[in-house]
């Protein structure tokens, strides 16, 4: 890689599942940024592993849309034995952030400007202190030293999910408009609240922030461009819905939609487990000739006790219940109840060396409560609790040349093997 991503800060698993997902605004202690949707983040799979896991892939396609194509673990690299090099390639990848909101405010002379303008200058000043990385206004007319800028606090959203800038220059002109005057945006009064706000431009036209809120806000504010910053791009067709202006770190700016499942193995036998776990090769065998192909070249060295006829009749029976499984989209996708039908009948549950079940007796006390007890013997990969990740920056022109984003850096998830 040519370019260096610097960190910017850092991100827990868990954060990124609950309170910093993709399209969440993450407040960093000089930076806010968003963080990115899964087509910025790094394409290489041993960066981003895939998760094969398809329940979990089908109900988030019946939620969302087949439009989604696989789910992808966060970024992880290698765990380095040394000290840390922030120089170091492999520490350059991580989780994909963009600055968000794209207009910054220099709290030296006032000034209001998009990151576009140019006028504000990424600064890393030290790789080894993330927290340290900033925009600063490098021309200010106020300030010897360029002040560090810091995020405009207003934002829109509409009822559709779409989040988007403060229109700036058009609220201020009170309409579109075409000026491209310098914008200043001052407090005549101590609270810091919209009502004590004031954006004014180089050619006179002036606004107070309240404009945007309660009854007058609901008079003026525009119609909905559609814009989804996380995927940089705004929804075809656009969007009907009149914005409302809401504040940078508002608690109801984003929620999570959190689905889980176990990892259950889905077949009975060996050869359906072993067609399972080598899916990813046998999907592309489309007559039993392949099969024979794929056993010649090395491919099947785990299927030593089966013919080709067994394999590609278990091929088959796999594929056609997969297709099966893909027209079930009426009603809610239902997660839970093969889980509970499997571990209510540990009997018939397929044994894997990672997935085990037992029943055991149910203890005295609890006979007249419970049941049945199962033992569940279960292999935890990357036990999300004890992984920390970074969250780095970089500079990249964007698609279309407009937008500035950032990538990181992870720790390593660590791997934890139990039962
Ligand atoms: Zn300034
Ligand atoms: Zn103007
Ligand atoms: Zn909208």
């Amino acid at each position: 890689m040519s370019h260096i991503n610097p960190k910017v800060g850092e991100l827990r698993p868990s954060q990124l599942l609950y309170t910093y997902g993709i399209g969440a605004i993450v407040d960093l202690p000089n930076l806010s940024v968003m963080v990115m949707g899964l087509e910025d983040w790094p394409a290489d799979p041993g960066t981003s592993a895939e998760i094969v896991e398809d329940r979990l892939l089908a109900a988030v396609q019946w939620k969302l849309g087949h439009q989604v194509k696989k789910l992808l673990a966060p970024p992880v690299v290698a765990d380095s034995s040394g000290p840390l090099n922030p120089f170091e390639p492999e520490q350059q990848t991580g989780v994909p952030v963009a600055a968000f909101p794209r207009w910054m405010l220099c709290p030296a002379c006032r000034m209001l400007a998009p990151l576009d303008s140019g006028l504000f200058e990424f600064k890393t000043p030290n790789p080894f202190h993330p927290d340290q990385a900033r925009y600063v206004h490098h021309n200010c007319t106020k300030s010897g030293k360029p002040p560090t800028a810091v995020p405009a606090r207003f934002m829109t959203a509409c009822e559709n999910g779409h989040l988007d800038d403060f229109p700036w220059r058009d609220f201020t002109h009170k309409g579109p408009t075409y000026c491209t005057g310098v914008l200043t945006l001052s407090e005549y009064g101590p609270s810091g609240e919209a009502r004590d706000l004031e954006v004014k431009c180089t050619c006179g036209a002036r606004r107070r922030l309240a404009d945007a809120f309660g009854e007058s806000g609901k008079q003026t504010m525009p119609i909905c461009r559609g814009r989804r910053p996380h995927l940089r791009d705004f929804e075809e067709g656009g969007c009907k819905q009149q914005v409302k202006a809401i504040l940078l770190g508002a608690s109801n700016s984003w929620f999570p939609v959190i689905m889980s499942t176990l990892a259950l193995p889905g077949a009975s036998n060996k050869l359906g487990l072993l067609v399972e776990a080598n899916w990813a090769t046998l999907k592309h065998a489309v007559e039993p000739v392949v099969i024979t192909a794929f056993r010649a070249s090395g491919n099947l060295k785990d299927f030593g006790e089966f013919s080709d006829d067994e394999i590609w009749t278990a091929v088959e029976a796999y594929r056609q219940a997969q297709e099966a499984g893909n027209g079930e989209e009426e009603g809610p996708f239902d997660l839970r109840t093969p889980e509970w039908d499997m571990l209510t009948q540990p009997a018939h549950a397929p044994q894997t060396d990672d997935f085990q079940l037992r029943e055991v007796k149910v203890p005295p006390a609890y006979a007249a409560l419970l049941d049945q007890v199962v033992l569940v013997y279960f292999t935890l990969a990357g036990l999300a609790r004890l992984a920390r990740y970074n969250v780095t920056a970089e500079e990249l022109a964007g698609r279309q040349g407009k937008v500035r984003y950032y990538e990181g850096t992870p720790i390593p998830t660590s791997v934890v093997p139990l039962g």
